[in-house]
């Protein structure tokens, strides 16, 4: 089939890559002209394991190619999908300014009916107005269909090549159908396509993200009821995730939620439930605890140094919002360090994929610096903050660490490391509803 992926961010090029692979001929569209310009030499503008190699590989056999022209890109194919970012608005309403721009432009260089998709994550009711819109602009027909987009950042290709489900939304079943053909090399083995209409395949991307964000969100007040009354927040965790209702998945407690998802998603489907006059208390409760526990780990380190951050310098290894992605967007680690520097405190950084976005993100102050080496990051440092569970922070030399260290204090925002070692090797540890080694 011919296609047309209309913005190559983590979820453009990664379903266009993927649906390359099975191939079909794919064209991706953005009007970022130095990533379109990247990705024609070969280079990926992103970090995301495993998707360099299928991107070569299907540009090699001239399956995809990028350009900035949409019209190109509209002519082109059959079926469009939309793949381009959603942000927050100003009232945490999601922006759609890029999916109408988007829209505008392929009602005006349609030449023929057409399969339009959105994968970008849209409000409920947008299937609707991008149909009203098309349709308004042009006398070809556009059947809209809604097919959110579930995959992980970290995890994307796999997500996308083995993909848990497919939710597509459509009334019209030729679209229907044409969607099937499209998906079908990837459900080989089970058939995992919701078909629904659009209205619930929007309202399920939305409800997926706010479920998982309460699972989330529940540990790390769990979490916290554990540090005040004494409990360990790992014994319950545990116990907990063995129940075949709860599951072990997502209960790992932190330091909050972060990244391109699931902030914004909450604020969206809160302002819409709102707006249906049919509010989402649950969600609402969760975003607030959430807002309050990005803040958790900066407070401990307050209260361990007494309020005095002034003159201090603080190692914080991990700036992404999880491992393997270099997105820090709405990390939880920036929010962090942003409330370090504004208390007067220098802070030495380590990532191993996310420090020019961090450095980009925070807009370059000149008391934070990148280490590319996670020990440079700690030398002389008053604190080390974990903050994003890197495979390589698991096991580090500790030794090393203690004595690269001004003090060897940790904050494992991730609960990472085991209090009762850590302490034995000389640290004070601080971890998330933790209690460190057994007390009288
Ligand atoms: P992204 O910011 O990485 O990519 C968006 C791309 O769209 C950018 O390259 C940008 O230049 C391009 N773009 C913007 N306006 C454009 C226009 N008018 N024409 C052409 N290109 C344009 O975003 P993303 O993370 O890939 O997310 C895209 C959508 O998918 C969002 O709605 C997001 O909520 C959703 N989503 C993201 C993930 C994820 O893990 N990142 C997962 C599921 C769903």
């Amino acid at each position: 089939m011919r296609l047309c992926v209309i913005g190559t961010g983590y979820v453009g090029l990664v379903a266009g890559a993927g649906f390359a692979e099975t191939g079909n001929d794919v064209v991706g569209v953005d009007v970022d002209a130095a990533k379109v310009a990247a990705l024609t030499r070969g280079e990926l503008p992103i970090y995301e394991p495993g998707l360099e190699e299928l991107v070569h590989r299907s540009a090699r056999a001239d399956r995809l190619r990028f350009t900035t022209d949409l019209a190109d890109g509209v002519r082109h194919a059959q079926v469009i999908l939309i793949a381009v970012g959603t942000p927050s608005g100003a009232d945490g309403e999601a922006d759609l300014s890029a999916v109408w721009a988007v829209a505008d432009g392929i009602a005006q260089y349609m030449d023929g009916p057409r399969i339009v998709v959105t994968k970008s994550t849209v409000p409920v009711g947008t299937a609707a107005a991008l149909a009203r819109r098309i349709s308004a602009a042009t006398s070809h027909r556009a059947t809209i269909v809604s097919n959110p987009e579930f995959l992980k950042e970290g995890d994307a290709v796999n997500d996308f090549m083995k993909p848990a489900r497919v939710v597509v939304g459509t009334n019209d079943a030729k679209a229907r159908e044409v969607m099937r053909t499209l998906y079908a090399p990837f459900v080989r083995t089970r058939d995992r396509i919701h078909f629904m209409d659009p209205v619930s395949a929007e309202l399920t991307k939305y409800a997926a993200n706010a479920f998982l964000a309460t699972k989330v969100t529940f540990m790390n007040e769990v979490a916290n009821l554990a540090e005040a009354v004494g409990a360990d927040a790992n014994d319950v965790r545990l116990a907990l995730g063995s129940d075949d209702r709860i599951g072990p998945r997502f209960l790992f407690p932190g330091i909050g939620f972060g990244g391109s998802c699931f902030p914004k998603d909450l604020r969206a489907i809160i302002g819409s439930a709102r707006e249906a006059g049919s509010p989402l208390s649950v969600v609402e409760a969760v975003y607030a605890a959430n807002e309050r526990q990005k803040v958790r780990l900066y407070d401990k380190v307050a209260l361990h140094f007494r309020g005095a951050l002034d003159g201090r310098t603080f190692a914080v290894w991990g700036l992404t919002f999880k491992p393997r992605t270099d997105d820090v967007r709405d990390a939880p680690a920036l929010e962090v360090i942003t409330r370090l520097l504004a208390a007067g405190a220098r802070v030495r950084a380590h990532d191993p994929q996310g420090m020019r976005n961090a450095v980009a993100a925070l807009g370059e102050p000149a008391a934070f610096s990148v280490h590319a080496d996670p020990f440079e990051a700690v030398a002389g440092a008053d604190a080390l903050l974990l903050c994003t569970e890197w495979n390589q922070y698991r096991t580090p030399d500790f030794e090393r660490l203690r004595t690269t260290m001004r003090t060897p204090v940790v904050f494992d925002g991730r609960n990472l490391w085991d209090p009762t070692s850590l302490v034995e090797l000389g640290f004070t540890y601080h971890g998330i509803g933790r209690h460190g080694p057994p007390r009288g």
